[in-house]
């Protein structure tokens, strides 16, 4: 079924909760960082990590691998660099690097 209603398909609203989200991608967000190893660094996120996505600690550049084990093991590290892509397309937990 065709839509014919032209005035409707023109005039698209988006709360600025959605445009936030629609314009922004990872590498925006002060959650988005550098996560170094022994050998390599890689991107992630740290917002499952509470001192930071709480905002209680400070959010550094470059976090040390040893750093996010710490506070949540191997598995949130694994959870951290699933979102290691700098071009996804931010989340609702959002937050504009300054
Ligand atoms: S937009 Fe969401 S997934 Fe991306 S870095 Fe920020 S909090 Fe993490």
């Amino acid at each position: 079924m065709e839509n014919k209603n032209v005035l409707w398909e023109k005039h698209r609203l988006y709360l600025p909760e959605m445009r936030k989200r629609a314009i922004h991608r990872c590498k925006n967000c002060i959650f988005f960082v550098a996560i170094k190893g022994k050998e390599e660094t890689r991107h992630g996120c740290i917002v499952h990590i509470k001192a930071y996505g709480q905002l209680e600690k400070r959010i550094p550049a470059i976090l040390p691998i040893m750093d996010i084990i710490k506070y949540v093991g191997l598995e949130g590290l694994g959870e951290c660099l699933k979102h290691g892509n700098p071009e996804a397309q931010s989340c609702g937990r959002f937050k504009l690097k300054v």
